[in-house]
C-alpha cells in the first residue's frame, strides 16, 4: 500500500466534492436507514436507475420499523426490477433485528452493523462513515479502480486481503471524526463515477492528477487489474403464459435460482418439447397460441428461453388476472420480459 500517496488524497478530493458533487435523492436526508437501504440498492443497479426505486421505497415504507412490518410479497414488489432478492430479504432481516434487538436504533459502530443480515464490510463502512460520520472506508468497485490507478498496484481486485489492506490504508488518512467523514466516503465513489471512469478515465479534470502514478506513466489502462471472466452455464428454459378461463398461472419457485420468487411457470429442459413438460404437469389439452425467444443473464447462469403462450380449460397452479399480476404479483425481470409475448 503508497500510505505516501494516500496521505494526499483527503484535500483536494473534498475540496472537489464540494463543488461537484451530484444531487441524489438519499443525500439531502442522510439518515443511517436512507443510507443503508439505498447503498444496498446502489450495489446491483447505476445510479440513474435506483433514484426511482429509492424515491418509490422509502414512500412506501418510509421508517425501519415501516420496513419490520412489510408483508413479503409488497416488499418484493418494491424489489421488483432490481434482482438480487435475497438482498431485499436480508434488509428485512435486519430492520426486524434493528427494531427488536436495538429498540429501532441503529448501531453506529462497524462492529455490530456487520452483525445485521446482508451487512458486510463495505455497507458498514458506508453506513458509519455516511450516516455517522465515522473514520471508517467503504471500499467498492469504484475505489478500487481509482486506488489501484492513483498506486499503479497490480494486485486482482478480488483479493479480498488487498481490499482489506487498502480498506485499512484509506481509513488511515479519513479526516477527523464528522461531516467530513461523511464527505470522503462519498466523494471517493464520485470520483470513480464521474471521472475515473472504467473506460477512457477523464485525468485533465481528476483533483488527483497531480498524485496519480497511472496518469504520470500513461497507464490507466492497465489498472484495475481485473479477475478472469468464468463461462456461464447455459441452460435451456421454457417458461409458459398458462391461460385459463380464471387467468394466468404463477407458481413459486421451489428450487434453483430465484428460488422462492414467483414465476410463470417454467422448466429447464435437456431436449423435452413444450408439450412434454405441459403433460408433466397434468395439462394434455390446450392451444398453443405463440411463442417468442429471450435470453436472461444471471451472474453464473444464461438462461435461453422459450416463452410459450397457451390456453387450456384446467389450471394447474393458481391463477391470477394480468391487472392483478401487474399491480401486486412481484415477477422477476427473468420472467416479466415474457410479457412481450402479447405485443408480438
Ligand atoms: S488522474 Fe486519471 S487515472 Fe488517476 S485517479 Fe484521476 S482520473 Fe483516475
Amino acid at each position: 500500500m503508497r500510505e505516501d500517496i494516500f496521505r494526499l488524497i483527503p484535500a483536494p478530493l473534498l475540496s472537489w466534492y464540494r463543488k461537484n458533487k451530484r444531487d441524489l435523492p438519499w443525500r439531502s436526508d442522510p439518515t443511517p436507514y436512507h443510507i443503508w437501504v439505498s447503498e444496498i440498492m446502489l450495489q446491483q443497479t447505476r445510479v440513474e436507475a435506483v433514484k426511482e426505486y429509492y424515491t418509490r421505497f422509502i414512500a412506501a415504507l418510509p421508517t425501519v420499523e415501516d420496513l419490520a412490518a412489510c408483508e413479503e410479497e409488497k416488499l418484493l414488489k418494491l424489489w421488483e426490477g432490481l434482482g438480487y432478492y435475497s438482498r431485499v430479504r436480508n434488509l428485512q432481516k435486519a430492520a426486524k433485528t434493528i427494531v427488536f434487538e436495538y429498540g429501532g436504533q441503529f448501531p453506529d459502530d462497524i462492529k455490530s452493523l456487520k452483525t445485521l443480515s446482508g451487512i458486510g464490510d463495505y455497507t458498514a463502512g458506508a453506513i458509519a462513515s455516511i450516516a455517522f460520520g465515522k473514520r471508517a472506508a467503504a471500499v467498492d468497485g469504484n475505489v478500487l479502480r481509482v486506488a489501484s490507478r492513483l498506486t499503479e498496484n497490480a494486485t486482482v481486485i478480488s483479493d479480498t486481503a488487498y481490499r482489506k489492506a487498502l480498506e485499512n490504508a484509506l481509513t488511515a488518512v479519513y479526516p477527523e471524526e464528522g461531516t467530513a467523514c461523511s464527505e470522503f466516503t462519498q466523494s471517493l465513489f464520485e470520483l470513480g463515477a464521474l471521472v475515473c471512469k472504467p473506460q477512457s478515465p477523464a485525468c485533465k479534470a481528476c483533483p488527483l492528477n497531480g498524485i496519480c502514478r497511472a496518469r504520470k506513466h500513461g497507464s490507466q489502462e492497465r489498472f484495475p487489474v481485473l479477475p478472469e471472466k468464468k463461462a456461464k452455464r447455459v441452460e435451456d428454459v421454457f417458461v409458459f403464459f398458462i391461460q385459463t378461463p380464471e387467468g394466468f398461472c404463477i407458481r413459486r419457485r421451489e428450487t434453483g435460482v430465484l428460488k422462492g420468487m414467483n414465476e410463470f411457470p417454467s422448466a429447464v429442459v435437456n431436449g423435452e418439447s413444450a408439450e412434454e413438460v405441459l403433460n408433466g404437469w397434468g395439462v394434455y389439452a390446450f392451444t398453443e397460441k405463440k411463442r417468442k425467444n429471450f435470453t436472461h443473464i444471471f451472474t453464473h447462469i444464461k438462461w435461453n428461453i422459450t416463452c410459450v403462450w397457451v390456453e387450456t380449460d384446467v389450471a394447474p397452479f393458481d391463477t391470477y388476472s394480468l391487472d392483478e399480476i401487474e399491480e401486486s404479483i412481484s415477477i422477476p425481470t427473468a420472467f416479466k420480459q415474457c410479457l412481450q409475448i402479447f405485443n408480438q
